[in-house]
């Protein structure tokens, strides 16, 4: 990240979603008033950070989501450094600035969250909102997963192995997420795309994830 040092995940650290959907520190991890980093931003507790993307919309009538998608994100691919995927979900990138951008020029997505390498958690939007991360998909026959999944973005690569930190992240936000919404699946999105998506991709550890969650 260039804005800013990474912030280390603090030790014990208690996520929780609230009723309007943004995720919060607890367990006196709160600050008052919330610190800003250098850009301005407002930073929620050590690690999480709120970038909110216009790529939303409401839920079709209000549906609570029950599915959790995994994806996986890197831009350009392979890279891990700056903040070009938050620049992308805000519709600010600079595609000037690296030639592969060209691929995703003009497009508009997002997802509710996205874990960097280093466990950093950063939501883009609130769960009770509609994040564009699936795209063309189907979930038990069920058509445009948008409507009713929570999807989350690991910054990585499909063959590159997931961070530790991104690991224990995702299993703390992901009880966070159960807690609040009746999920009752996680998929890949490879799994809800199938021959379209190939993210998260063999790199990411069903097994251990499977074992880090309920
Ligand atoms: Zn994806």
């Amino acid at each position: 990240m260039t804005a800013g040092a990474p912030s280390e995940p603090a030790p014990g650290l208690s996520l929780s979603i609230g009723p309007d959907g943004w995720l919060t520190g607890s367990a006196g991890e709160a600050m008052d008033p919330p610190p800003v980093d250098s850009t301005g931003h407002r930073t929620v507790a050590p690690g999480i950070l709120r970038r909110p993307s216009p790529n939303h919309d409401q839920r079709p009538d209000g549906e609570d989501p029950y599915l959790l998608v995994i994806h996986n994100i890197s831009l350009p691919p392979g890279v891990f450094t700056g903040d070009a995927i938050i620049d992308f979900f805000q519709n600010r990138l600079d595609i000037s600035s690296h030639s592969w951008f060209e691929n995703i020029r003009d497009m508009r997505v997002s997802a509710h969250f996205l874990i960097r390498r280093d466990g950093t958690i950063v939501q883009f939007v609130p769960t009770v909102l509609r994040a564009w991360h699936a795209g063309v998909s189907s979930f038990e026959g069920r058509e445009r997963c948008n409507d009713f999944s929570v999807g989350i973005e690991l910054e990585g690569t499909d063959t590159l192995a997931y961070t530790d930190a991104q690991y224990e992240r995702l299993a703390a936000l992901a009880a966070a997420i159960r807690a609040r919404h009746p999920i009752r699946a996680v998929r890949g999105h490879e799994h809800i795309a199938p021959g379209r998506k190939t993210d998260p991709g063999p790199a990411f550890d069903w097994d251990r994830f499977e074992s880090t969650t309920r």
